[in-house]
């Protein structure tokens, strides 16, 4: 498990340590309301963004004022508390006895073919199940080729076109061929050009729908991909594609690679969106299911 492996390796997962930083922050404020201002600081700088980081800290200052608390443990107490309140976790499993298309969503470069690597041998691991990779990305030759590898490297059979044919072809043809073949879960990456918004939302809608009208009872999952290093864009992102295909949840890649954790509360706390796992390295098991209550720990840890 990542966070008992983190507790050992003290260079993984996020480092801002805001319990730390709280605690620091009690030393030295003289009033309660420049503890509120630079709490509010901390958690934008901390990835969770303006609206959000007020809100919390408008809680926190109702619940601090009715309760006349003082002691800085009962305050981290309070805050864990509403920052828990919003926090969501789901387990995406495949339904056996049945086809499951995972539709792999995100930008270029969040980790969406590292991750699909990494879902299959979970997968695998877990549950059993025979895997197929679907080049949905045809926008780009080598995302094709790179999930080729990933096919050859993890055991799975890839369906790919050549590039720049139709995304939507590509999905029929794979859960054709995963009928015809016996594989119960198709992991199915897409393209990610967010500079080309509308396009990418039309594209995403066909192929929703072309899933949606050939998998006759299967189970139908939109998976995000965010990159935890890069802040609030990863909210922006995620409005887009829950817009476009109504995401069903989340996984927060390169959280090894990030001194910040917020991302996850902001996305939480405005678009109720769960996180399923998160990647915390470039190998195929660094992968682990989201621990609201260990994110926290990590998070608001007082050491
Ligand atoms: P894609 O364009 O979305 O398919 O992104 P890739 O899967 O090609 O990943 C982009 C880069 O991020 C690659 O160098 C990956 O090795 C790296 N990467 C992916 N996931 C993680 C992670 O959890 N941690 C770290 N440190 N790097 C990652």
């Amino acid at each position: 498990m990542f966070w008992n492996k983190k507790k050992k390796d003290k260079g993984k997962g996020p480092k801002a340590n805001l319990g730390l930083m709280i605690a620091e922050l009690f030393g030295k404020t003289p009033s309660l309301d420049t503890f509120y201002n630079e709490l509010e600081e901390m958690l934008i700088t901390g990835d969770m963004g303006g609206s959000v980081a007020m809100g919390i800290v408008d809680e926190l200052r109702e619940r601090i004022m009715k309760d006349k608390i003082k002691d800085k443990e009962t305050i981290l107490k309070e805050l864990r508390a509403i920052i828990s309140g919003n926090l969501k976790t789901i387990r995406i499993l495949p339904d056996h006895d049945k086809l499951n298309v995972f539709l792999v969503l995100g930008v270029n470069g969040v980790g969406k073919t590292t991750t699909i690597a990494k879902l299959a041998q979970y997968y695998k691991k877990q549950e059993g199940v025979k895997i197929l990779f679907s080049a949905g990305d045809t926008f780009r030759a080598a995302a094709i080729d790179q999930l080729k590898i990933q096919g050859e490297r993890t055991g799975n059979r890839v369906i790919a076109q050549k590039h720049g044919s139709d995304p939507g072809a590509v999905i029929y043809d794979s859960i054709a061929s995963a009928k015809s073949h016996g594989e119960e879960l198709i992991l199915a990456d897409t393209a990610g050009r967010m500079h080309n918004k509308s396009n990418l939302v039309n594209e995403l809608k066909k192929i929703d729908k072309i899933v949606n009208s050939n998998l006759n009872g299967g189970q139908y999952r939109k998976i995000l991909i965010l990159d935890a290093t890069t802040g609030q864009n990863g909210l922006q992102q995620a409005e887009v594609f829950n817009e476009a295909v109504h995401v069903d949840c989340i996984i927060l890649t390169k959280y090894d690679a990030t001194a910040r954790g917020g991302l996850i509360v902001a996305i939480n706390r405005k678009l109720n969106i769960p996180v399923a796992f998160v990647g915390h390295g470039e190998g195929l098991d660094d992968l682990s299911e989201f621990s609201p209550e260990n994110y926290l720990d990590d998070l608001l840890a007082l050491e």
